[in-house]
């Protein structure tokens, strides 16, 4: 079981909903959040591409958010991904700084939070919340170890990046292209 998902960027139209309904479902704070939309626009006018990307924990292979831990809060958990154990975390903020995807914030209540893949939604047989909300349906979730899943299958017949692959972390959050 390997827990991975793939944002298609010929989809997203940016709106955001994912980043509603992860701060809804997982009750993050005002200020605060587990993913974000990015929109990056590369070229020279008139031949301009914008890409839209709608971003979150890497749920790496090789993290260094759990290598740099000093308690072991940071750690990983069922499906490869990468938890946190609020009552273990001291706040150090070593984790923030290691991470190069930024996808770690300081929660007011004095731990780090970051994105979960919904587990707790997943572990009832439901989609993370920002794909189930998704009004364009342009993220994909599912078991890479299961050649059925909607991810496997997304990923074997499209063209894939991930980002900052120099980083060396062997994320699990792919965009389509
Ligand atoms: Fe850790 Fe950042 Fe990778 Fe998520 S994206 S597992 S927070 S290093
Ligand atoms: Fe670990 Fe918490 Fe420090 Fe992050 S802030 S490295 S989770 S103890």
């Amino acid at each position: 079981m390997r827990y991975a998902m793939a944002v298609d960027t010929r989809k997203c139209v940016g709106c955001s909903d994912c980043v509603v309904a992860c701060q809804t479902e997982n009750s993050v704070p005002v200020g605060y959040c587990r993913d974000w939309v990015v929109e990056v626009t590369d070229g020279t006018y008139p031949q301009l591409q914008t890409e839209i990307r709608s971003e979150r924990c890497n749920q790496c292979g090789n993290a260094p958010c759990v290598r740099c831990c000093p308690t072991g809060s940071s750690h990983y958990a069922d499906g490869g991904i990468v938890l946190v154990k609020p009552r273990r975390c001291i706040g150090c903020g070593a984790c923030i700084t290691s991470c190069p995807y930024d996808a770690r914030y300081p929660h007011p209540d004095g731990y780090v939070d970051k994105c979960t893949f919904c587990i707790h939604l997943i572990k009832r047989g439901q989609q993370p919340s920002c794909v189930a909300v998704c009004p364009t349906r342009c993220i994909y979730f599912g078991d890479m170890d299961d050649p059925n899943s909607e991810v496997s299958r997304v990923l074997s017949h499209r063209r894939y990046k991930s980002l900052i692959p120099e980083a060396g972390t062997d994320p699990y959050l792919y965009f389509l292209l």
